[in-house]
């Protein structure tokens, strides 16, 4: 049995009370409006929220990635579009928090901590998944690097402060493509939004470009060393992103679940709640069964990472399963509600197009199994 300690239980009440006063009201709106409530990035801040798992001596929470997922699950509940701006900003600051340099450290966390926006860009339009395909490039000119290129599909693009970016910065001896990691202020001169995406679900965070024209940057703006982009950028998608949008899709979970149950309950049909119904009952029990096993297995997963124990199968699988499960959930939540299911009145045709955006999001599902079938295989 999955058991949360009283602390992080304590941690979901604060987290659910800031969701239920400040995003619960908004989350339709936000969605109609696709747009991203930023205001509300910096009262989470105040609560400590932005830095969960960063060091107190960074200006964060010193908690970990269990607490991470908490804050997401809680969030995605009644907005999974904003959520998974969290997530973006979480993976800018693992990012720094991982591979800066103590000077990087005292100077970005504290302002990701305190209200900026992170993100990681790496998607370009020659493919997410081919990660050495990129083709935005980091020349070295004297002592700066200057960059050049266009990244797409990035969370937070838009409301950007600080991004961890990855460009090709040569080759390495065997010829194959050499990939670094910058980090780079929101407004560095030449590092531009470009086009906003219209997204199908997931709305409540900004999707979409950064242009990247001769950006210059100094030799401190290198994260790592040359060549570890691959090492930053992946590392921080299998064992950060993807354990952020699994949590994300959890609270659409949730939210199905619970919504299935409260309109069982309140329709009448027949002279009856429709809850009397068998095949309704059934959808509920399968709602309930996907969310606790999505739940085991997000948990499970972010907490050996907590342990500092091996994980990127676990995150995998955790977000392969929690993101297909929500599509399957909403679809089935819609079936049970027969036409207001459908009625945008109700936020569950939301949570379907929500759920469908959690798929490509850090990975697409055939990328996680081809990670999960590669653990085992090695075994
Ligand atoms: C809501 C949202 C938020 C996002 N936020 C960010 C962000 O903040 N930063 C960022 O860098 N990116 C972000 N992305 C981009 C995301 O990471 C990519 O969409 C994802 O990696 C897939 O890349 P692609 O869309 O180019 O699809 P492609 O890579 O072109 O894939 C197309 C199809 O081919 C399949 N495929 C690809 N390679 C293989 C393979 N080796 N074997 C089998 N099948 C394969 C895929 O599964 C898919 O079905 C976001 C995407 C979305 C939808």
């Amino acid at each position: 049995m999955l058991k949360l300690s009283e602390q992080q239980e304590l941690l979901r009440k604060v987290v659910r009370e800031f969701v239920d006063n400040e995003i619960a009201p908004i989350a339709q709106k936000i969605d109609e409006e696709d747009t991203c409530p930023v205001e509300l990035f910096e009262k989470m801040a105040q609560l400590g929220f932005n830095g969960v798992f960063v060091p107190a001596e960074y200006g964060g929470a010193g908690l970990g990635y269990t607490e991470m997922a908490i804050i997401i699950e809680e969030t995605g509940r009644y907005s999974a579009g904003f959520a998974m701006g969290l997530v973006a900003h979480y993976m800018g600051v693992y990012a720094i928090m991982t591979w800066g340099s103590d000077e990087q450290k005292q100077k970005y966390l504290p302002m990701l901590c305190s209200g900026s926006f992170g993100g990681l860009s790496v998607t370009e339009p020659g493919g997410g998944s081919d990660f050495a395909g990129q083709k935005s490039t980091g020349q070295l000119v004297d002592r700066d690097w200057v960059l050049n290129g266009r990244k797409c599909f990035i969370t937070n693009s838009h409301c950007m402060g600080v991004n961890v970016l990855t460009a090709r910065t040569g080759e390495d001896d065997k010829g194959r493509p050499q990939i670094s990691a910058f980090i780079i202020e929101g407004d560095a001169p030449g590092h531009n939004p470009g086009r906003k995406e219209k997204k199908a679900g997931l709305r409540g965070s900004y999707t979409g470009e950064i242009i990247l024209d001769n950006v210059r940057l100094g030799p401190g703006n290198l994260l790592g060393k040359p060549g570890e982009g691959a090492k930053i950028a992946l590392g921080t998608l299998g064992e950060m992103g993807r354990g952020g949008t699994a949590a994300a899709a959890l609270g659409i979970l949730r939210g199905c679940l619970e919504e299935s149950v409260k309109y069982a309950r309140e329709r009448i049909i027949y002279g009856k709640p429709l809850s009397r119904l068998t095949n309704i009952q059934f959808i509920i029990a399968q709602n309930r069964t996907e969310y606790e096993a999505g739940r085991l297995l997000t948990y499970n997963a972010v907490g050996l990472k907590d342990a500092v124990k091996p994980c990127a199968s676990e995150i995998s699988m955790a977000k392969f399963f929690a993101a297909e499960a929500a599509v399957n959930a909403a679809k089935r939540t819609i079936d049970l509600m027969g036409a207001y299911g459908v009625i945008t009145d109700y936020p569950v045709s939301r949570y379907l197009r929500d759920a469908v955006s959690t798929i490509p999001a850090c990975g697409t599902s055939h990328i996680m199994q081809i990670i999960i079938a590669g653990g085992e295989l090695r075994k």
